[in-house]
Parts: C-alpha cells; sequence; structure tokens
C-alpha cells in the first residue's frame, strides 16, 4: 500500500509556483493577486480562508481578505462582487461557502466574473471543464486530477465510482474521471444518496473517490483487493479529550480499507492541502491570462 501524500505534493506545486511568481517578480511583472470573501463568522471557513490567505504570502502573491459581516444583506455583497469584478489589481477570487442563509448562493456565484472565477464554480468554467475547454476547474477535482497524475496511477479502462454528486466535488470529478485524457478514460459510476446497491457497485471499483461527508462510511468489506482509495470527505467530529475539542476524520475507515488499497489518501494530509494548491495554480493562471490578453 502506498500513501498518496497530498501535503508533499501540494508543496511540490507550491515551490513550483513560488519559482514562477519569483521569475515575474524580476522581470518587473505584476505578481497574482486573489481575494477571498468572507460572510460571517463560520469557524471552518475562517480556518480554510486564513489558510487560504497564508499560502499566497508564503509563495509570494498577493492576498486581500474581505470578511464582511454576517448581516451583510445580498445586495451589499453583490456590490462587493462587482468591486472585485471591476478591479484590474485583482486576478482572481473566491467567495468562501457556506453563505448566511438569507443570501442566495447562486445568485452570488453567478455574478462573478468567469475571468477571475478562480474556484471554477461559475456555469460558464464549469461547461467549459464539461466540454474539455480551457477554463478553471474547481480546486477539488483538479486536485485530485493532479495527485492521480504525478503518482502515475493508471485510471485508463478503470471502474471509478464516485460517491457524492454535489457540484463542487462528486459531479465534477465524475465528468474529468470519463474524460478523453490522463488521468481520465475511466469508465465512472456516480453513486449518490439515491443508489440502492451501492456495496455492489464499491466491490467493482477499480478506483473509489468518496465525498458524502460521513466519517468512516466506506468499510473493508466495501471493496476489493489493490483498489485505489480517495478519501475527499472532512468532518470534524467532537472530541473533547483534543485541544480544539473536535478531531478531523474522513469518509472512509482508514485503518481497515488501507490493509486492503494500494492507494489510499490519508485525512488530513491527502485531498485537503491538494485543493489549496490548486487554487493558487488557478490564480496563477488567471494573472497569466490577464498579462496575454
Ligand atoms: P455535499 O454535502 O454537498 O454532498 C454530499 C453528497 O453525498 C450528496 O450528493 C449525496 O447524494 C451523497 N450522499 C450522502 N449520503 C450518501 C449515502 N449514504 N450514500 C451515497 N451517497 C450519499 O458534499 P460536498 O460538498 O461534496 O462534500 C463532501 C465531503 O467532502 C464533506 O465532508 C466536505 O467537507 C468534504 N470536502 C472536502 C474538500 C477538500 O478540500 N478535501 C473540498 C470540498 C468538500
Amino acid at each position: 500500500m502506498e500513501i498518496l501524500d497530498g501535503k508533499k505534493v501540494s508543496n511540490q506545486i507550491k515551490e513550483e509556483i513560488t519559482v514562477k511568481v519569483a521569475k515575474m517578480k524580476q522581470r518587473g511583472e505584476k505578481v497574482p493577486h486573489l481575494a477571498a470573501v468572507l460572510v460571517g463568522n463560520d469557524g471552518a471557513s475562517l480556518t480554510y480562508v486564513g489558510s487560504k490567505v497564508r499560502s499566497c504570502k508564503k509563495i509570494g502573491f498577493e492576498s486581500t481578505l474581505i470578511h464582511l459581516p454576517e448581516e451583510t444583506t445580498q445586495e451589499e455583497l453583490l456590490k462587493q462582487v462587482d468591486q472585485l469584478n471591476n478591479d484590474p489589481d485583482i486576478d482572481g477570487y473566491i467567495v468562501q461557502l457556506p453563505l448566511p442563509k438569507h443570501i442566495d448562493e447562486e445568485k452570488v456565484l453567478m455574478a462573478v466574473d468567469p475571468d477571475k472565477d478562480v474556484d471554477g464554480f461559475h456555469p460558464t468554467n464549469f461547461g467549459k471543464m464539461a466540454l474539455d475547454m480551457e477554463t478553471f476547474i474547481s480546486a477539488t477535482p483538479f486536485g485530485i486530477m493532479e495527485l492521480l497524475k504525478r503518482y502515475q496511477i493508471e485510471t485508463e479502462g478503470k471502474h471509478t465510482v464516485v460517491i457524492g454528486r454535489s457540484h463542487i466535488v462528486g459531479r465534477p470529478i465524475s465528468i474529468l474521471m470519463s474524460q478523453k485524457g490522463n488521468p481520465g478514460n475511466s469508465t465512472v459510476t456516480l453513486a449518490h444518496s439515491r443508489t440502492k446497491n451501492l456495496k455492489e457497485l464499491t466491490l467493482q471499483a477499480d478506483i473509489v473517490i468518496s465525498a458524502l461527508g460521513v466519517p468512516k462510511f466506506l468499510k473493508a468489506d466495501m471493496v476489493k483487493d489493490d483498489v485505489t482509495i480517495i478519501d475527499v470527505g472532512i468532518t470534524r467530529v467532537p472530541d473533547e479529550t483534543r485541544e480544539k475539542g473536535y478531531y478531523i476524520t474522513g469518509d472512509v475507515d482508514y485503518e481497515n480499507v488501507s490493509k486492503k488499497a494500494s492507494y489510499i489518501t490519508p485525512v488530513p494530509g491527502g485531498v485537503g492541502p491538494m485543493t489549496i494548491a490548486m487554487l493558487l495554480k488557478n490564480t496563477l493562471l488567471a494573472r497569466e491570462r490577464h498579462n496575454a490578453q
């Protein structure tokens, strides 16, 4: 069994970006600038955004955090989005999800300029991804593809079972795994909460990508020997014995499934760090595209 070390690979990617940014600086060019909009004080969101901003600083990007109060109205947020769309200094930005309940997420995401949508959530970018066109692929599925690529995992002709059909992970990764290319060329089954015979399906899988958010959902008796496991799930499980009051776990019963797997991503340290690295990669891409315009 080999661990797919997302932390290590994400550090490699960040180093590659750092070198590129240093060269941009040497040439006197503007460096990539990522902005993040956070509404409210959700603990997990604060952690994610904080880590994105810190990563920007480390690799030489400019970054701006726009932290708005929980009671921000939809109109105010849309105004903020409009300002970011029209600010030539900002290459890309993200609106951290989830948004407070009184704000229509879809409306906000639709208002983001697709050229600055480094999260790849805008329908234009999602559509381009589905049509194999150049675009911003959203960071988590992009990170999974990059991890498979760098570990040279054979995906062609393999049966991939994706669990979960969310717009940000399950659905896009199912499309990417079936696309013509490497990684890709996989035969994909997309399972979800209404799937009736999940175990029958996962037992046939060469690759399982689990993105449902239920701790230790995927058990050893649900997979065959030598399977490749990509665990996207991140759940905070309350635990008073820990300093933070919780621990992080994935969708996979790692201890037992890892004994059967040929490759497996740990949680934490697997897909999570890759997500941030690919967001940075998308921001660099945005800068390069703006430079070329
Ligand atoms: P979501 O909650 O939007 O969707 C969950 C999906 O799982 C749904 O499509 C649902 O149909 C499916 N599902 C639920 N119960 C099921 C069951 N019993 N059997 C089969 N399918 C079932 O989830 P999401 O936003 O895609 O996130 C999923 C998990 O991935 C969460 O733990 C989230 O925190 C994590 N996540 C991690 C990263 C990362 O960077 N590693 C990024 C995004 C999400």
